[in-house]
């Protein structure tokens, strides 16, 4: 990607910005929209710097020209260029060298499943991408905005990729902006399809007492390689487009 860090400039051709663009508008056509307060960050690679989007603009209505640049001292928050919000997301960039980019939406589903207090079981072979990586988040801490509590966030999601809040929605991240837009995706559809079962009274999903986990774990290795995310986001980004 071509960069003036003096400038604060970006190339919204290069594929970096290409995938964020992309982000929004297959988290806007899964249902994950959120309104003004969903957000999708992307790290510059080695650096103190991520791609947000304008303040105040919904999934929907993100293109180019909403692409914003920030410092992770988050001076553009004060300008109202980003969401103050984007606190916490520093500060899991900061917890986590291998995160790349950051999922933050509140999907009715997810939501739902958040209030039911129910434990995240894989409950179709797709979501085997996030066995064993869903944490729960009970506390209630108020609206976002400081750094500390991204702490606390980072701190419950130690080196795993969903953190599910209660009554609230989810946090993914992943090493690329694919990565935490397809966990988002994944996970969305395996609430939805386990409150679905959760209404039998019966889950029977994947589990580490019921199945071999060594299978388990080679099926979540194979779902994430970079091939496999990127055919699944090829696909997302020709559902999203057409
Ligand atoms: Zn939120």
């Amino acid at each position: 990607m071509s960069y003036s860090s003096d400038a604060k400039t970006l190339d919204i051709q290069s594929a970096l910005v290409s995938d964020f663009l992309a982000g929004f508008a297959i988290l806007d056509q899964d249902g994950q929209n959120s309104g003004i307060a969903g957000h999708l960050t992307a790290r510059i690679k080695d650096s103190e710097r991520v791609l947000g989007h304008q303040y105040g603009l919904a999934f929907d209505e993100v293109d180019e020209h909403a692409v914003r640049l920030t410092d992770f001292d988050l001076e553009e928050a004060e300008q109202g260029q980003v969401s103050p919000s984007l606190a916490f997301h520093v500060a899991l960039y900061r917890a986590r060298p291998d995160i790349g980019a950051i999922v933050h939406t509140h999907p009715d589903q997810v939501i739902a499943f958040s209030a039911t207090n129910g434990q995240f079981i894989p409950v179709f072979q797709s979501a085997l991408m996030l066995y064993d990586q869903v944490v729960q988040y009970k506390d209630y801490d108020g609206i976002v905005e400081s750094e500390a509590l991204g702490q606390k966030f980072a701190r419950h999601l130690g080196d795993r990729q969903i953190l599910l809040l209660k009554n609230h929605g989810l946090i993914s991240v992943g090493r690329s902006v694919r990565h935490a837009v397809c966990a988002a995706v994944i996970f969305h559809q395996n609430c939805h399809i386990q409150m679905e079962a959760m209404k039998t009274g019966i889950v029977q999903g994947f589990s580490k007492t019921a199945d071999d986990p060594d299978i388990l774990l080679q099926a979540s290795a194979f779902l994430n390689r970079d091939h496999i995310i990127d055919m699944r986001w090829d696909h997302l980004v020709r559902r999203a487009l057409a």
